[in-house]
């Protein structure tokens, strides 16, 4: 795997293009800037790789587009050490931008495909969550609770209860919520029953997907 100036070039540029979007977390775009993306994409996809896209991966799934990566990583306000589940491991490229930030990440992936597939990848580019697993994101992972933040990486058509109840007091809920079209969500909890949402502009995610589908 290469990491060359080219890549780290455009890297760069794609950073400043997020930074001229609206991302101002530094910790982010700092943790943007050392992922290489392209390792995540098939060889032969460079091109796209530090364009401001989502791309597919396998599965009919895709690497989400790495402003949604770099707003969602900024709302959950993280700071080294956290805790965060992370729902929809997919390529793994999320995933590894909260390790970049010192994160302690736990992840879920549906498909096992894709889980197989990261499982062995992150630890082979020296990326190492805490735990992988391969289950139902609705379900959130009770065993590992309570968490500082729980990111969700598709679109959810509702907010599944075990989430919420699975954050810290303090703790951010970052969820991408409707069908089609998703409003990026956030939930605080303020107490064991109290929790402040605000809303963040429209996203278009894959679905998050049930026992059913
Ligand atoms: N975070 C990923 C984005 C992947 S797209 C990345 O950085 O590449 C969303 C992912 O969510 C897909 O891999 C899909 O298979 C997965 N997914 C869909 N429904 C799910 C569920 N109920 N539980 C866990 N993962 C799910």
């Amino acid at each position: 795997m290469k990491d060359t100036f080219t890549h780290k070039g455009m890297r760069k540029k794609l950073v400043d293009s997020l930074r001229k979007k609206g991302i101002t977390n530094e910790n982010v775009l700092e943790a943007i800037n050392r992922v290489p993306r392209h390792w995540f994409m098939d060889s032969g996809f460079l091109d796209h790789a530090y364009v401001d896209k989502a791309f597919p991966i396998a599965a009919d799934q895709t690497i989400s587009q790495p402003y949604t990566v770099a707003r969602q990583t900024e709302l959950l306000e993280v700071v080294s050490g956290d805790k965060v589940l992370e729902i929809g491991t997919g390529s793994g490229y999320q995933c590894a931008v909260l390790l970049e930030m010192g994160v302690q990440v736990y992840t879920i992936e549906r498909q096992n495909e894709l889980f197989k597939k990261a499982s062995l990848f992150l630890p082979k580019i020296g990326y190492r969550p805490k735990k992988m697993v391969f289950g139902d994101g609705y379900k959130g992972l009770p065993e590992f609770a309570p968490f500082d933040g729980i990111v969700v990486t598709a679109g959810a058509p509702f907010v599944p209860k075990p989430l919420l109840a699975q954050l810290k007091i303090g703790g951010r809920l970052v969820i991408p919520v409707g069908e089609e079209l998703q409003i990026m969500t956030v939930f605080t909890r303020k107490s064991e029953k109290e929790f402040e949402k605000t809303e963040h502009g429209e996203y278009r995610f894959v679905p998050l997907l049930g026992d059913k589908n």
